[in-house]
């Protein structure tokens, strides 16, 4: 069975361009063009993900959201909005939404977006990653040092951030790539987040007594190592 999404969008020719664009990357998708007609259609279990736009006739998206997450449908959604000002995206988030996409975006900012809304899905349930000795537990997002049983948990980018490192372990990474990865979708971030978040990391690796570091190879970028 292909992805299937739910695109509610009131504008008919960038929901028709949006279709277009979905079904050229192999997903199915239906859209709908009212806030009520989102509601009901999003009832349906079939969805993998839902494309919300915030400005709708009817019910606006942030009430179409509120009244899913109250009624206990967790499918995930990503919120278009010609808005892009932070108290708009907070309340976005807050809402229930996975995702917050101003307008206007590029093809390849939503398909990135939807695909790493549904990946959160297929993963479960989630298996630890670990390099020396360390483990990155998921689902609590936490970091354990098997050799002291020291834990602590991780905020949203140092996990994303240990998750890559382990994924890529002795790996140097640039911190460009680092940036993209992590913060790709970001549009606020600056590079120096890079660096910032990493010290914020190394930080919680010493405090739980492990011997894995991230060491700083000079112009090159950044990789994770075990002392030996
Ligand atoms: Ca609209």
């Amino acid at each position: 069975m292909p992805v299937r999404f739910l695109l509610v969008e009131d504008e008919k020719a960038l929901s028709a361009a949006i279709c277009q664009m979905l079904k050229r990357e192999n997903f199915a998708v239906d859209p709908v063009y009212t806030g009520t007609d989102g509601f009901d259609y999003a009832q349906d279990p079939v969805y993998d993900a839902i494309i919300l736009d915030v400005m709708l006739p009817g019910m606006d998206g942030f009430q179409v959201l509120k009244k899913l997450r109250q009624q206990g449908i967790k499918t995930p959604v990503c919120m278009l909005t010609a808005r892009s000002g932070l108290e708009d995206r907070v309340r976005g988030l807050e809402s229930g939404a996975d995702y917050y996409l101003p307008k206007p975006f590029q093809g390849a900012e939503l398909i990135a977006c939807l695909r790493a809304i549904t990946r959160r899905k297929e993963d479960a349930p989630v298996m630890a990653l670990s390099f020396g000795d360390v483990e990155l537990n998921q689902q609590s997002a936490s970091i354990l040092c098997t050799a002291t049983g020291q834990t602590v948990k991780l905020g949203g980018k140092e996990y994303q951030l240990m998750e890559l490192f382990m994924r890529n372990p002795r790996q140097i990474l640039s911190k460009e790539t680092i940036f993209d990865r992590v913060w790709g979708l970001d549009s606020d971030a600056d590079l120096n987040s890079v660096e910032v978040y990493l010290s914020f990391l190394r930080k919680k690796l010493t405090f739980i007594g492990s011997g894995v570091k991230i060491k700083v190879s000079r112009g090159m970028g950044y990789s994770m190592e075990e002392n030996p």
